[in-house]
């Protein structure tokens, strides 16, 4: 039997086995609390260091710059909550309408304490306008939440220039980089960011670990309380193992960018190439080249309220794509945010498909997703018959499906 095909990284990546190696000691024997004086916990602490400074490295910080935390959600949360809580009065934020959850929830969650909050409209493609930026910065703004990678259409946002639109009117600039970090270049000085949220398990890193880089003298307050762990930010003893993996995937992330990038971003215009030959219905979501190499969004004309049943034929024929980002998946059936945001209707806007590739996806795993694909739309009777000639790569596909 076929190995199931895995295309939702953007909801998570597997393990690189490498990061097991590197974990598996710090889920076994070296079990010590880096805050212990004794030998073991040295030894934690050394891995916990070494780490910070490797994740350092994959934007370009200093070490000390890195706040390690338990998702990228509790980074986000962190970034928002802390710069206002330490301004000390109800403040204003300005963000975007296509955030992900942990911005935006944690937006209103401010609203409700009083802090003006600001959502900035992109176009259709996803992309913020530099006179929206600009028109919202005209008041007194706090800071600027705007994420570097959209999760559901992958747009990529030019962070460099709208921080530095935020700066030069006094505003942080926090860019929510969970899906940009290791598939992108992030270099925190040459972005000029204030505040950058990543997560480890979108990077074939753990689960539950998260980082905040906050640059040297931003104002922060913490928003969990304890022991003091974190220079204060972020009190609990460290989760060891998860922050170990976290900067071995950094150090591969780093080392594979440019390789990595090229590849998926040559499978991703196969796909999209693909896509058309097998239907005419077939449409695109996001920018066309301003967006993650491995990510496509795309939809079947007349049968957006179906998708659903899509992604279920193809999950029992082993195929794993998703219906936008993991965290609607609550809300299945309701269209959406990101895609009502971009200006798209209702009906359009329930029809998203995301297909995600990763540094384990392959060619073979494409062709037989083309196959499963065909098979699918028949199926369901999108499509009477799959077309000749479907696979680009030469390979033949069965135009009589059984
Ligand atoms: N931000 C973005 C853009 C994401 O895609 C995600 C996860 O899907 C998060 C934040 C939350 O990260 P975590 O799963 O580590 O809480």
């Amino acid at each position: 039997m076929n190995p199931r095909i895995y295309f939702d990284h953007s909801a998570t990546t597997p393990l690189d086995p490498r990061v097991v190696d590197a974990m598996a000691q710090f889920l076994g024997g070296a079990f010590g609390n880096p805050s212990s004086q004794h030998n073991e916990g040295r030894i934690a602490r050394a891995a916990v260091e070494k780490a910070r400074a490797e994740v350092a490295s994959l934007i370009g910080a200093a070490p000390e710059e890195i706040i390690f935390t338990a998702s990228g959600t509790e980074a986000d949360n962190l970034a928002l909550l802390g710069v206002i809580e330490a301004k000390g009065a109800a403040g204003h934020v300005v963000t975007t309408a296509i955030e992900h959850a942990a911005v935006l929830h944690t937006c209103r969650a401010l609203e409700k304490r009083g802090t003006k909050i600001t959502y900035l409209a992109v176009n259709g493609e996803g992309l913020v306008c530099h006179r929206d930026l600009l028109r919202a910065l005209q008041g007194s703004v706090d800071l600027v939440s705007i994420m570097a990678a959209n999760n559901v259409v992958g747009t990529v946002q030019p962070i460099e220039e709208l921080a530095q639109l935020s700066r030069l009117n006094g505003a942080l600039f926090h860019t929510d980089a969970v899906q940009a970090a290791g598939k992108i270049p992030l270099d925190v000085n040459r972005l000029r960011v204030d505040l950058l949220s990543l997560s480890a398990h979108k990077l074939h890193g753990p689960k539950g670990v998260g980082t905040l880089y906050v640059r040297k003298g931003v104002q922060l307050s913490p928003i969990i309380f304890g022991g003091g762990h974190e220079r204060g930010l972020r009190s609990a003893t460290e989760n060891v193992a998860g922050i170990v993996g976290f900067g071995t995937a950094a150090v591969i992330a780093r080392q594979e960018l440019e390789a990595e990038k090229l590849r998926l971003s040559k499978l991703r215009v196969q796909i999209a190439d693909r896509l058309r030959d097998l239907s005419s219905k077939c449409y695109f979501f996001g920018h066309l080249t301003e967006r993650l190499p491995g990510h496509l969004s795309f939809g079947f004309r007349g049968h957006e309220s179906e998708t659903g049943a899509l992604i279920s034929v193809l999950d029992e024929a082993g195929v794993a794509v998703s219906a936008g980002s993991a965290c609607n998946a609550h809300h299945s059936g309701e269209p959406s945010g990101v895609l009502l945001a971009m200006g798209y209707n209702e009906v359009r806007a329930r029809g998203l498909i995301r297909l995600s590739l990763g540094r384990f996806s392959t060619q073979e795993e494409i062709d037989r997703f083309f196959d499963k694909l065909s098979r699918a739309l028949v199926r369901l009777k999108w499509q009477e018959h799959v077309p000749a000639g479907t696979h680009r790569d030469g390979s033949f596909v069965q135009t009589m499906l059984s």
